[in-house]
């Protein structure tokens, strides 16, 4: 391998490049425009687009593309080639600024909720020139933002853009008030993706996984992860030369991979790349899945990125570590080292405690999907009650600000704004409390609900936007106060009172916080139909209008498309069910049933002395469990036709929610039975001890 230094970002026209191959005036351009969030001028974007031409065919690229983040969770593209007619029957190779900075798609191949019926069917993309083009398999990739003609929103990165807009406009206020020499603030992010790793070859003998990327059926191995022995355990080779591969990939495309290792269940890893601004931290880990996806491939692996691809083990999660950075690299959720920056911190804080409390439906709903249903509440990801942990430490002193009390006898000193200095905590006291949905790690945040194989986007959108709305509330109080100080003392013990119930130090696993939870008046939305009828209310509406991060058609769409998604994919799950226990699992039974009673009439005729108990007994026991899994698979044949008749989303959703999943649960449970007991060399599917660890 050449040197790390070499490989990384070598796919990816970024800063140096730029600075590299553009003329400087127009290197300046650019970056005013980033910095400004401006209209390119045609003149720079045709300069920069035939720098961007040369350098990617040096690389060996032939096409480009815009690369988008359309609402199906995965990226889009479509190839040009370069390639143009120089009328002689020859060609040259071109690309315009025209092309760079805007494209043509149609907006109809796409999920779009309705807005496409009221405005054009075109959809445009747009370059977003705050992320950097980068060639992936010979192709130059632009990243876009995909939006209708009349500007509607029609993918993930739009509103993410504008969600980072509405922050920094409000923490710029506040910050002002503390004499801040910042000019920009960015929110960062850093994903922690998992995923699992499991034979290829196994992967392709199961229908589920190749439709659903879940495990429809699938009984149990005798060894789950009771033993805790694979987390941080010794990577096998094949999956050590994946992770291998897959760092040298990323690097190349500047993603800042930086800790692989093995998570809590057999054959499940997480990758973690280095935090960085949020937009781009998305396009990455929309890279990174891809790229997980492709290498396994290479490697005869197949990498599942679902929520829950098997029963009884745990999930995988999408863990969202999130902060705020101003321009001159002071992140504003570290507690800092003097007084004041003690009593900025503790406003930011507040300014997301407030956020969480008062936004926690959105919350629930932005990691809301059939997929990760079956994941929350499990007894290994957080529940789906949305709280946050503090830690006893800054718990503590916020409890002491509250009531006015000295925190620490220690710490007597308090600041002339009555806010009390933070001791200097060691950031490991925080957080090794694995069960709380919304947890403070001492500089950050880490927001764990969200799935595996979600984009991080849509809970970025609701954290900026939240917390923007908070500091707007806090920056027209302050900047209206007689006297900032006791104003800000006085808003931070208000907020703090007003907002504790979000605070939960304990087990989130615990029944008894359900109950706790409820009495708080915390919101508990086990399911996504639940959580969806909480998305367009007023409070939410007037919220994302207000910050100019969707209009109200804008998230009527999004609720359709989260809904239909919801039905579709559920939809998927029962024919497949469907289709495997009618065509491969009930056969091969009463193949097996053949077989038992083939054996018992011929012992029997043998002698009649000879026992044919096990026979027999497994006879009626395998009969007796197929009969009630067929009779659970004809109404589910029947439940599957109703959906049809329902043209409503949301009625649809509940249906399938009420009717569809619960039947597909009890065919699962007999099928589940019926191969514990059925000869292994006659089950017609790889069985999850077999995907896990490798035996039968
Ligand atoms: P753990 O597994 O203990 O949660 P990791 O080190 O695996 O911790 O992941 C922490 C993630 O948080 C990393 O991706 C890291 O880059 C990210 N992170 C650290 N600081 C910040 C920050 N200020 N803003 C956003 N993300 C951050
Ligand atoms: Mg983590």
């Amino acid at each position: 391998m050449s040197k790390v230094t070499e490989i990384f970002a070598s796919n990816v026209f970024n800063d140096d490049v730029m600075r590299q191959r553009l003329p400087e005036e127009v290197y300046k351009g650019l970056q005013w425009t980033a910095k400004h969030g401006h209209h390119l001028d045609i003149s720079i974007a045709n300069a920069v687009a035939t720098a961007m031409k040369e350098w990617a065919m040096e690389k060996g690229a032939t096409h480009f593309t815009h690369w988008f983040q359309p609402m199906t969770g995965i990226t889009a593209e479509k190839h040009d080639s370069f390639i143009s007619p120089a009328g002689d029957g020859r060609i040259i190779m071109e690309f315009s600024g025209k092309e760079l900075i805007k494209g043509e798609s149609d907006a109809s191949s796409f999920p779009n909720g309705g807005l496409r019926a009221t405005f054009e069917a075109r959809g445009y993309t747009a370059w977003d020139p705050t992320s950097y083009a980068f060639i992936k398999d010979d192709v130059l990739c632009i990243p876009t933002a995909f939006c209708s003609y009349g500007g509607q929103a029609l993918d993930k990165k739009t509103p993410l853009l504008r969600s980072m807009e509405a922050i920094n406009r409000q923490a710029m206020r506040v910050l002002k008030l503390f004499g801040s020499d910042a000019e920009k603030i960015n929110t960062t992010v850093g994903p922690e993706q998992e995923y699992f790793l499991i034979p290829k070859e196994l992967f392709d003998k199961r229908k589920d996984l190749i439709y659903t990327g879940r495990t429809l059926f699938g009984a149990m191995p005798s060894k789950g992860q009771e033993l805790d022995d694979h987390y941080f355990g010794s990577i096998k080779p094949a999956v050590h030369a994946f992770m291998k591969d897959l760092d040298v990939e990323l690097w190349k495309l500047g993603v800042l991979a930086k800790t692989e290792h093995n998570e809590g269940a057999p054959a499940q890893h997480e990758l973690a790349p280095v935090f960085t601004t949020t937009n781009i931290a998305a396009d990455h880990n929309q890279l990174t899945m891809e790229m997980m996806q492709k290498i396994a491939r290479e490697h005869g692996l197949e990498c599942l990125l679902h929520e829950k691809p098997f029963e009884g083990v745990s999930g995988s999660g999408k863990h969202n570590n999130w902060s705020l950075c101003t321009d001159k690299g002071v992140n504003l959720l570290d507690p800092g080292k003097t007084p004041s920056e003690n009593a900025q911190f503790l406003l930011f804080l507040c300014a997301v405690i407030k956020a969480v409390h008062e936004y926690q439906e959105l919350l629930r709903i932005s990691i809301a999907s059939a997929g990760n249903d079956h994941r929350l509440g499990g007894g290994e990801a957080p529940p789906a009650i949305v709280s946050m942990f503090l830690g006893d430490e800054l718990s503590g002193i916020l409890d002491a600000i509250e009531n006015g009390n000295t925190y620490d006898q220690k710490e007597k000193e308090q600041l002339k704004i009555g806010v009390h200095v933070l001791p200097r905590f060691p950031k490991d006291t925080t957080d090794r409390n694995r069960t709380s949905p919304f947890a403070f790690t001492g500089n950050k945040f880490e927001f764990r609900m969200l799935g595996a194989s979600a984009s991080v986007s849509e809970v970025n959108v609701v954290i900026n936007t939240a917390v923007a709305e908070s500091l707007k509330q806090f920056a027209d109080r302050l900047e209206n106060a007689e006297d900032f100080e006791t104003e800000l003392n006085e808003l931070i013990r208000e907020t703090i009172s007003k907002h504790k119930n979000i605070i939960f130090n304990g087990n989130g696993y615990d029944d008894a916080w359900i109950a706790e939870a409820e009495k708080r008046g915390l919101k508990n939305l086990k399911t996504t139909p639940d959580a969806l009828k909480h998305y367009v209310t007023d409070k939410n509406v007037e919220l994302f209008v207000s910050h100019k991060v969707y209009s109200r058609e804008e998230m009527e769409s999004r609720l359709e498309i989260m809904l239909d998604n919801y039905n579709k994919l559920i939809n998927i799950e029962a024919r497949t069910m469907i289709n495997m226990a009618s065509k491969d699992i009930l056969p091969a039974v009463s193949e097996y049933s053949k077989k038992l009673a083939d054996t018992a009439i011929s012992k029997r005729t043998f002698s009649k002395d000879i026992p044919v108990i096990y026979e027999e007994e497994n006879l009626v026991k395998i009969s007796t469990l197929a009969q009630s899994a067929y009779e659970t698979l004809k109404k589910l044949r029947v439940a599957v036709e109703d959906v049809k008749a329902i043209k409503e989303n949301g009625l649809r959703a509940d249906f399938c929610k009420n009717t569809v999943l619960p039947l597909m649960k009890d065919l699962r449970k007999d099928v589940d039975e019926l191969e514990t007991v059925v000869s292994s060399d006659m089950w017609p599917y790889p069985s999850i001890g077999e995907l896990l660890f490798g035996v039968r």
